[in-house]
């Protein structure tokens, strides 16, 4: 259970979630009034999800709601317990939510700057390969032309979703680099390996069908794959990620919805 002393201090400290959040209010729960609402405007958003957490502020039982493009960046850091108001700390929970890309819930390239070194440092220290999968979606700014931004967002959240099912190897992650592109890194895994999986990524987004203007539409994405492999020299994460995005503009020049 959150504490605070003041509703001043309250409205300062969850202030820290508004980089992450549309909006965040206070309420009082003895009788629901709004204490403080930080983007009121926000309130009756189409895409809202909003998650309670339950707090004290001067003694009196209040809930923290944070208002989310969606549900999953929520749960991505306080577990679903964010629901039933487990979170212990504020500073742990946005040191969480750095990592993670607002819109999509998946690491963000913070996340990817901070880990891609450490995990090339371990697979070389273990004389382990490590293999990462650079991802663009084809043809993505048609989507937003086409069907609207909202459309195009959703369509990131559903394909973030579909990279982060597949991909549920242990040490294995996946980031949203910006844009419409995605790293997975994938450590212990070899170039073929990794070829593979990169495939089996692609066929699922070429079989899915994304639910648009209440229709639904196909896409497809294109794939980069560079490895490191067993007892290679060591790799900057730096050059890694340029190899990698070297490959997945072959695989776009060479037609898209391939793997290079
Ligand atoms: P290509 O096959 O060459 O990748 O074609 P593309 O149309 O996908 O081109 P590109 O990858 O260069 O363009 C990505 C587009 O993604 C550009 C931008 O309008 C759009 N975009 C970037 N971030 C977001 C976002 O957060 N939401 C939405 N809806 N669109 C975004
Ligand atoms: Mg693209």
């Amino acid at each position: 259970m959150l504490k605070f002393d003041s509703l001043e201090e309250a409205v300062e400290k969850t202030a820290l979630f508004l980089e992450f959040c549309f909006g965040v209010r206070l309420i009082r729960q003895s009788d629901s009034v709004v204490l403080h609402a930080s983007a009121p405007s926000l309130e009756n958003h189409a895409m809202r999800e909003v998650a309670r957490i339950p707090v004290e502020i001067c003694g009196e039982n209040c809930a923290l709601e944070l208002i989310q493009p969606n549900r999953r960046v929520i749960s991505a850091v306080f577990g679903e317990s964010g629901r039933s108001g487990l979170m212990q700390d504020v500073s742990g929970a946005v040191g969480g939510l750095m990592h993670r890309d607002a819109l999509t819930g998946l690491y963000n390239r913070r996340y990817i700057d901070e880990t891609l070194p450490v995990a090339l440092r371990t697979a070389h220290e273990r004389g382990k390969a490590l293999s990462l999968i650079f991802a663009d979606i084809d043809r993505f700014k048609q989507v937003n032309d086409n069907h609207g931004h909202i459309a195009g967002d959703l369509v990131l959240q559903h394909i973030a979703q579909l990279m982060q099912k597949k991909i549920s190897r242990a040490g294995s992650w996946v980031a949203r680099y910006g844009g419409d592109e995605f790293i997975i890194c994938l450590p212990g895994v070899e170039y073929h390996a990794a070829q593979r999986i990169a495939n089996q990524l692609r066929l699922a987004i070429m079989n899915q069908q994304f639910p648009m203007d209440g229709g639904m539409i196909r896409l497809t994405c294109s794939f980069g794959v560079q490895s490191v492999q067993k007892f290679d020299s060591q790799h900057s994460a730096l050059m890694l990620l340029h190899r990698a995005d070297e490959k997945l503009y072959q695989a776009k020049h060479a037609g898209r919805n391939k793997v290079v």
